[in-house]
């Protein structure tokens, strides 16, 4: 796993748009030419190979370790994804990353041209994977359904980013969801746009400190296995970046921190995320070749029915473990 290792360090430097606050900004930033940026994957190399513990999960489709469906009586956590005949079918909740005046990470092209921004990318994955969860019977809760953030923000000095993602997660939290996917763009700053075509990949992030860390850790294995094969049935040159941790990407300057939307209860998560869930981040947006992806319907269809494919096994798969 030396290259999942080499991601981490990797991705201590790029950004994941994902998660906070800077992420934005740092992303707005038009590219400087004159920037004598180190490229990552040479200064990722350089990097210590410490933190035996933050190996990152094999990506392993054989893995039978189930998720373990707790059965004593403790749970107020516990996965209730296991449809009968009689259940109705699971509630899934789709959490476009980002909206309104959080923009998330971006495309510029050669010319430094903006093309194409985060928020707009997640939101048409998630409108047309509602559409397939519903057609095959799932209900489906989008935390946004339009560009917009659930705080309303009208400037980017007035978005706040934990306010935001909290409000997104006491939404799901309330409808009871039994399964959570927030979907991001990753994206890259090399400091010319030659450089920052060097970066591009898929990368999955899900918490192994939840009560439900074993399904976290499945969806994330399915939901990622299943991007990677339609990046690459697109013809894409897709490249893995791993299934991580989500405390394993720290801010500079900052301890390890979980994912708001991922983690457990701390004092920056008040009221953590209530059911199994995972963060993906299919391509980086930053990426001419990803991109184009993003910026081609059929690209957006073939992501979405990724993500619906990796829906039906993961819950396939719970119903066959509570049927042993
Ligand atoms: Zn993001």
């Amino acid at each position: 796993m030396k290259m999942q290792r080499v991601t981490t360090a990797i991705l201590t430097a790029i950004i994941i748009c994902a998660l906070l606050t800077a992420c934005a900004a740092q992303q707005g930033q038009t590219p400087d030419p004159a920037s004598t940026v180190t490229p990552i994957e040479v200064a990722a190399e350089t990097e210590p190979t410490t933190a035996p513990t933050e190996e990152p999960p094999t990506l392993a489709p054989t893995l039978t370790n189930t998720p373990a469906p707790t059965e004593t009586p403790a749970p107020t956590d516990t996965p209730t994804a296991t449809p009968t005949s009689a259940a109705p079918k699971p509630l899934i909740a789709l959490d476009p990353g980002h909206g309104g005046v959080d923009l998330g990470a971006r495309h510029f092209d050669a010319a430094g041209k903006f093309t194409m921004h985060e928020s707009k990318a997640a939101l048409e994955i998630c409108l047309r994977l509602s559409e397939i969860l519903q057609e095959r019977g799932y209900r489906v809760l989008l935390t946004r359904d339009d560009n917009y953030s659930l705080m309303d923000a009208k400037t980017e000095e007035e978005y706040d980013t934990i306010k935001e993602l909290q409000m997104r997660l006491d939404k799901v939290n309330e409808a009871q969801a039994d399964l959570f996917l927030s979907i991001h763009m990753n994206g890259y700053d090399g400091g010319s746009h030659a450089a920052t075509q060097e970066v591009w990949g898929t990368m999955t992030l899900y918490c192994d400190q939840r009560p439900f860390s074993d399904s976290n850790r499945r969806f994330a294995e399915l939901a990622h296995a299943a991007v990677l094969d339609a990046l690459t049935n697109l013809g894409h040159d897709a490249k893995d970046r791993g299934i991580q941790l989500d405390n394993s990407m720290p801010d500079p300057g900052q301890p390890p921190r979980h994912l708001i939307v991922l983690g457990p209860q701390s004092d920056r998560i008040v009221r953590p995320s209530q059911m199994p869930g995972i963060l993906s981040e299919p391509v980086f947006i930053s990426s001419d070749a990803e991109e184009a992806i993003l910026a081609d319907p059929e690209g957006i269809d073939a992501l979405a029915h990724a993500y619906a494919d990796a829906i039906d096994a993961y819950f396939a798969e719970q119903a066959d473990t509570s049927a042993e």
